[in-house]
């Protein structure tokens, strides 16, 4: 990872630019933000640039043995720590080569891509007590190659007290020439001493500029497919891409929420009952991925409304069904809708029970489609 293969995030590499000129680098860095903004790729341009040997103005060489190393995600003053299922393995070393597989094929994968590496129970990873002893183990390491030793530190929020006690120590009396970069997609999750002893990076959303670019020219789609899979990613790139990779769910949300429109506007109770049993047999990053989805085909029938159908972004088959179903979407129900959909993830996000989420939902859908 370059700097020039960032999508986006100018204004961060930038400001990480301007800090390395200064020649005063803050030894512990806070990049908040979800990995499919780019926190994960940032921080491994960045890391390729302060280690290289041969940097240019902007990126690294590429050519240097220390550039060669990155390649391969096997630099030597390059630690990677991440959360990992206890029953699995205890610290990040147990994984690396899991790690190193997934990192190669994309930087931009959310915590759930991760989990679904390592674990097929698909249970709930954690950075632990004996990854902390490793992290001062190897903080008391001495470099390599006489430069910085950097750890990078995924879903950081994912460390449990004990571990983020033992890093708030090292952060506190880092040894020299330490870097510590901790990726987190919630400042809230962090306890507030670590986050007082590091300096903290703002990531934004991609805009859907960006991530239609990304999808046109690396994965070859037509502009406006791209267009649409940009706009229903919520600025996240990790989301398109797993979007692109599992198109077979396009489908499955499209047709679940012709289904819920259907049903509700039949007012066929026994239909939407089925039909929320149905969702909730669904893992919950796919039920939060089918409300997002639901938000964004009613957002689309406000624009195809207001705008027109050259600005609608959506696949043909889409279309046709909204056509058809976005006189129902108006002024007078839109607002409802929307805060349907946001308090049903809202819920999902905190584990609400998911059958009797969907099923309120399709009430308050049925209502509200009346309402037009
Ligand atoms: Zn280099």
């Amino acid at each position: 990872m370059f700097f020039k293969d960032v999508v986006g995030q100018k204004e961060v590499i930038e400001d990480l630019l301007r800090e390395i000129s200064s020649q005063k680098i803050a030894h512990g860095k806070l990049f908040v933000g979800s990995p499919g903004y780019g926190t994960l790729a940032v921080a491994m341009a960045y890391s390729r640039f302060l280690l290289c040997e041969n940097p240019q103005k902007e990126d690294a060489c590429g050519a240097c043995s220390s550039c060669k190393q990155m390649d391969e995600l096997q630099h030597p003053d390059v630690h990677y720590v991440y959360p990992v299922v206890q029953t699995v393995s205890k610290t990040s070393e147990g994984l690396l080569n899991e790690w190193r597989q997934l990192v190669k094929s994309t930087p931009y994968f959310s915590m759930f891509d991760w989990i679904k590496v390592i674990d097929d129970k698909e249970r709930n990873p954690i950075i632990g007590v004996e990854e902390s002893k490793e992290i001062v183990k190897k903080t008391n390491l001495k470099s390599f190659q006489g430069s910085y030793k950097i750890m990078i530190v995924f879903g950081a929020e994912q460390m449990n007290l004990e571990c983020s006690n033992k890093l708030l120590k090292v952060l506190e009396e880092p040894p020299p020439k330490t870097l510590f970069i901790l990726l987190a997609e919630n400042l809230q999750a962090i306890l507030p001493t670590i986050q007082s002893r590091t300096q903290s990076l703002i990531f934004p959303k991609l805009s859907t500029f960006e991530i239609a670019g990304f999808l046109e020219k690396e994965r070859r789609m037509e502009r406006h497919a791209a267009d649409g899979l940009a706009s229903f990613s919520e600025g996240d790139l990790s989301r398109a891409i797993n979007l692109l990779e599992n198109g077979e769910f396009m489908e499955i949300y499209r047709d679940a929420f012709i289904q819920l429109m259907r049903s509700c506007f039949k007012k066929d109770v026994n239909e939407m009952m089925e039909w929320a049993e149905s969702m909730s047999t669904h893992s919950k990053e796919r039920q939060k991925l089918f409300v997002l989805y639901a938000l964004h085909m009613l957002r689309q029938c406000n624009v195809l409304n207001y705008l027109g159908a050259d600005h609608v972004r959506v696949t043909k088959e889409e279309m046709t069904f909204i056509e058809k179903f976005s006189p129902y979407i108006t002024g007078n129900n839109l607002r409802q809708f929307t805060d349907t959909m946001d308090s049903a993830y809202y819920g999902l996000e905190r584990n609400a029970s998911s059958k009797m989420l969907f099923t309120e939902m399709s009430f308050q859908v049925m209502r509200y489609i009346h309402r037009a």
